[in-house]
């Protein structure tokens, strides 16, 4: 099924701080199939619970491969930095300059609850970094690198 998007810089729910996942139930997974196909469909490489109007730590990141990681966090961050300009589904029309982590390590759990760890590095990284913001409600506007 096909997700709505939430958008606009002001919306509540993109502004509001998301819930840890406490248990993955049946709708949970349900949902997360329903963002990953959202995400296809709208040509995003990755979307945020929030996004979907759902204020939960699950994001969803397509880098070559899909993932989605829930209660993520970000445990280790490169010295590195680099700036690329960035878009959000929920922003449409706006792209601007995001200063980000080169590289990153994160962990949390896949969809079946297993505790995940993974290396991330360029685009890879910056997407969760971007997804893993929304859970924050944080958004590009906040970032712009000047
Ligand atoms: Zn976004």
């Amino acid at each position: 099924m096909l997700l709505k998007i939430q958008t606009g810089q002001n919306n509540p729910i993109l502004r509001k701080k998301s819930q840890p996942v406490k248990e993955i139930t049946t709708d949970m997974k349900r949902l997360i199939f329903d963002m990953f196909q959202t995400m296809r469909v709208k040509d995003g490489v990755g979307l945020a619970a929030p996004q979907i109007g759902k204020s939960l730590r699950i994001i969803v990141v397509n880098a070559g491969y899909d993932i989605c990681i829930i209660n993520p966090k970000i445990i280790k961050t490169s010295k590195e930095k680099e700036v690329q300009i960035e878009g959000c589904l929920s922003l449409p029309e706006i792209y601007v300059p995001v200063e980000r982590y080169k590289e990153i390590e994160v962990e949390g759990l896949n969809e079946k609850g297993e505790k995940i760890k993974l290396k991330a590095k360029d685009l890879f990284a910056r997407i969760i970094q971007h997804e893993t913001d929304h859970l924050d409600g944080i958004l590009i506007v906040d970032k712009v690198f000047h």
